[in-house]
């Protein structure tokens, strides 16, 4: 029986193991299709705190596991592929054979950004393509770059980036923004950013690092035009979707899938199993945030042992 089940190892899973540990809960942690999580596909991470220098994401990644497990916790391969939250204590089944049972569970599948699908996004992962503009921004101080969508996430990220670099193109494949007025308003009013409507992104090229994009407006259509701009950086903010698929039926989520969390804390619909990081979080998906849940969760669930014990 393990007393606490952690699935996912990004920040927020590792940091709850590394709370549940040092509580003696002994817990076990599967680290899922992506070991590390997100940050192990990014590069340079300057906004950790604690890090004055900057430390690569799948260092950063390293260290807290290293961390988790200096204190024993049980960090193992493998992929939940079931659970039974139905009953208790909880059943959870690895790699569609194992199965084992818990009294407590966090969950920390976080969620993954949506890519346009084009080939060229994987060859320049890294290399220029990014989508995080809080986490990359700043390697495109008067710079050029683009970015891809027309929801909130885009017109914030386009204004952020505009704070920074020397150009942004806003590229929308519709003919208006989906994002709220006031973000709108703010796209509008800046001299720097250029809003691309009608327009779908085709390929990207470069030498090694991306150096433009292949555009086409009014893809399909009479006055179809395919034409290039040079940027630096090709920013993706199509939205996220968060890795919930396994708990529909079973945990509350809300329309676009992320877990409901329930009063001030990290608890679920479901009575011992809680959430933290992205996985519940629509709108911070960052590193520092995603940890801080974690640790939340792992006191949540300190507290859960505690009173049932009692
Ligand atoms: P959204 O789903 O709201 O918007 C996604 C955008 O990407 C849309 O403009 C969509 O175009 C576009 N898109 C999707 N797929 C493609 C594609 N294949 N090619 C080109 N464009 C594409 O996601 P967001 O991440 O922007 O926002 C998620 C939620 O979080 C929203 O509810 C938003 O309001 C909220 N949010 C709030 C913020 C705030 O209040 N400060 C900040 C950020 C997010 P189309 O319109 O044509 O479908």
């Amino acid at each position: 029986m393990i007393k606490c089940l952690i699935i996912g190892s990004g920040p927020a899973g590792f940091t709850a193991a590394i709370y549940t540990s040092r509580a003696n809960l002994q817990p076990v942690l599967y680290e899922g299709h992506l070991p590390g999580g997100q940050l192990t596909t990014t590069t340079e991470v300057e906004n950790f705190p604690g890090y004055p220098e900057g430390i690569t994401g799948p260092e950063l990644m390293a260290d807290l596991r290293k961390q988790a497990m200096r204190f024993g916790a049980d960090i193992r391969a493998g992929r939940v592929t079931a659970v039974d939250f139905e009953h208790y204590p909880f059943k959870v089944t690895i790699d569609s054979r194992e199965e084992v049972h818990a009294e407590s569970v966090i969950v920390c599948t976080g969620a993954y950004a949506r890519y346009l699908g084009i080939p060229d996004e994987k060859k320049y992962a890294g290399l220029g393509v990014s989508t995080c503009a809080t986490c990359d921004g700043f390697f495109y101080r008067n710079r050029v770059v683009a970015v891809v969508g027309g929801g909130d996430t885009a017109c914030e990220e386009a204004c952020y980036l505009a704070g920074l670099a020397k150009k942004v193109y806003l590229i929308v494949r519709k003919n208006y923004l989906r994002a709220s007025k006031v973000m709108q308003k703010r796209v509008f009013e800046n001299d720097k950013i250029e809003v691309l409507f009608n327009t779908n992104t085709v390929g990207l090229f470069g030498e090694e690092y991306v150096e433009g994009a292949h555009l086409v407006e009014y893809k399909g259509e009479p006055d179809e035009r395919f034409f290039d701009i040079a940027i630096d950086g090709f920013f993706l903010a199509i939205g996220h979707k968060p890795n919930t698929e396994l708990f529909k039926g079973q945990l509350e989520l809300d329309d676009e899938g992320y877990i409901i969390l329930h009063g001030r804390t990290q608890a679920t619909n479901i009575k011992g199993v809680f959430a933290a990081g992205d996985v519940c979080d629509p709108s911070y998906q960052q590193a520092i945030s995603a940890a801080g849940s974690g640790c939340r969760a792992a006191l949540d669930v300190e507290r859960f042992l505690l009173n049932r014990e009692s």
